[in-house]
Parts: structure tokens; C-alpha cells; sequence
């Protein structure tokens, strides 16, 4: 029987350390970006899971893990992600030569571009055609923010 560790992660997505029952990694804060660090899910409190360990098999290998984008005991965005949407969205209703409805068509979107959904393929099209129009310079800010957080096949058609 295995069970995981929970994971310490700053509010912006900075993983701090994979196994946060080890107190001697563990910071209130990040010391890549100061923020607050949480090893819990604020919306349900289930914890982040962090290292795998198998019981009474010593593993002293270190194990890297990206912040994951949602929780998947209570399926609510975790903070950096609803940062990182956000971002996103500020950028795009910033940018002059979108119409409403093309940041609209962004806003609407943007959630089903993180995860792999029966929505996904459809979402991308639709955001690639406003990045497309926004250009590149927004795009690359729109990709700064999310491409840890975007599934790997929208990275491919909306970042290559
Ligand atoms: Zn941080
Ligand atoms: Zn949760």
C-alpha cells in the first residue's frame, strides 16, 4: 500500500516541496516569489498530493512534479491556476484590436484549454483565431502565463 505526501505550493504555482510532512522543506512563504504556501485545496482541504511512497520501501529519489492545474477531490481551479486564467484574461482585454466578442470567445474558452476535455479541440480553434488576430506580442504574453498550465496538445497548436 502507497499513499502520497502532501505537496507544499506557493499561491502562483511554485512547487516548494513534494513531501511537506518533512518540515525541514517547508516555508509559509515562497522564495521564488514571496507568496503564501498551502499544501491544502483552500476550496475543500484535501490535500495536495505530493510524493508517492510505497510503505517499507526506502526511496530516496527525488520527485518533481508541476502544480496541478485543478483539484481533483472538489474539481475547483487550484489559485495559480485561477491566477494564471486571470492574467490571461487582463491581457487579452487590453489588447486594442480585439472586439468584445473576441474576448469574449477568450474568457468563455480559456477553461476547457487547460485539461484534456471533449471541449478542448473546439476551445483551441477558437482561441488560437483570437491570439492569431491579437498577435504576436500578445501572444507571447498570453503564453507566458500559460503554458505551464495548458494541456499538451494546445501547446502544440497555440505555443509551438
Ligand atoms: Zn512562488
Ligand atoms: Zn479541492
Amino acid at each position: 500500500m502507497g499513499f502520497h505526501h502532501p505537496a507544499l505550493i506557493c499561491l502562483n504555482g511554485h512547487v516548494i516541496t513534494t513531501n511537506a510532512d518533512n518540515s525541514s522543506f517547508t516555508t509559509p512563504y515562497c522564495s521564488k516569489c514571496g507568496k503564501k504556501t498551502i499544501s491544502s485545496c483552500p476550496n475543500c482541504q484535501h490535500q495536495i498530493d505530493g510524493k508517492y511512497e510505497v510503505q517499507g520501501i526506502l526511496d530516496l529519489t527525488g520527485y518533481d512534479m508541476t502544480a496541478p492545474a485543478f483539484c481533483p477531490y472538489c474539481g475547483k481551479p487550484y489559485p495559480w491556476t485561477q491566477l494564471a486564467i486571470d492574467a490571461a484574461i487582463a491581457i487579452i482585454n487590453e489588447t486594442d484590436n480585439l472586439t468584445e466578442s473576441d474576448k469574449t470567445t477568450f474568457s468563455d474558452n480559456i477553461s476547457d484549454i487547460l485539461s484534456e476535455t471533449p471541449k478542448t479541440k473546439l476551445a483551441t480553434i477558437r482561441i488560437n483565431k483570437v491570439l492569431k488576430k491579437a498577435g504576436s506580442t500578445i501572444t507571447a504574453g498570453v503564453k507566458d502565463v500559460l503554458v505551464e498550465i495548458c494541456a499538451e496538445s494546445v501547446k502544440r497548436v497555440l505555443f509551438p
